[in-house]
């Protein structure tokens, strides 16, 4: 079955166009030798060029599993030298790449959400970081519901489409660096929020410290959505 969660990123990576002669090079290089036209090897210096040569070298032998299913991303490596020099350039970015042997292919590959979004990002696919890290949040929040659906009837559908929103707004703000200069009151809420996804208004007051009310919890959060734009 093809996969089209791995399309959309292709195609996406594939409209990265506006980049330094430098990436360029380092990009192109990736593709040569990860298509197997080449086996030149070619050691990018800076940063910009290390993500150009994972984009092509996952424009040719990469895939990702679609985010509603599960988390795995990985590169089919031609040889063993390009799977040592892919695995160092995961790792500069911070990343934690396993590798494996299939067919007597090496694979290099990640299976943890976080760093998926991350190398999502930093390949240059933004629009599909955005809809993997939905698909994240909501696989979360339900995870959170599922356990939780035999001992609570009601609005939980209501609860859960909050919890969604009010993460995506709270992420949004760490992301664009204003969440550091919010007030110890906002920043509360919002930390027991991102670590109970799926909690009721009620408890989320519960678990700051002092306890708050609903209400006054339900005022902070507008006004976290207000400020992250969230509607
Ligand atoms: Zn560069």
């Amino acid at each position: 079955m093809a996969d089209s969660f791995a399309q959309k990123v292709r195609e996406e990576l594939l409209h990265v166009t506006r980049m330094a002669p430098h990436c360029r090079k380092a990009q192109q290089s990736a593709r040569r030798l990860f298509s197997r036209e080449s086996n030149e090897r070619f050691e990018p210096k800076k940063d910009c060029c290390i993500r150009a040569f994972i984009r092509g070298a996952f424009i040719e032998a990469g895939t990702i599993s679609d985010p509603a299913r599960s988390y795995h991303f990985e590169i089919t490596c031609p040889d063993e030298y390009a799977a040592v020099d892919l695995l160092a350039m995961l790792e500069k970015c911070g990343l934690e790449p396993k590798e494996m042997l299939r067919k007597n292919n090496i694979v290099v590959y990640i299976k943890e959400g976080r760093q998926i979004k991350d190398l999502l990002t930093l390949m240059g696919a933004p629009i599909s970081m955005m809809a993997f890290e939905n698909e994240r949040i909501l696989r979360e929040v339900r995870g959170g519901v599922n356990r939780r659906v035999n001992c609570e009837t009601g609005n939980i559908g209501k609860t859960v489409a909050a919890g969604v929103k009010q993460i995506r707004a709270i992420r949004s703000l760490q992301e664009n660096g204003t969440f550091d200069g919010l007030s110890d009151a906002l920043q509360d809420v919002a930390y027991a929020r991102l670590e109970n996804p799926e909690a009721s208004m009620e408890e989320i007051g519960q678990l700051v410290i002092p306890p708050v009310s609903k209400s006054c919890v339900n005022h902070r959060m507008r006004k976290i959505l207000e400020l992250a734009g969230v509607r």
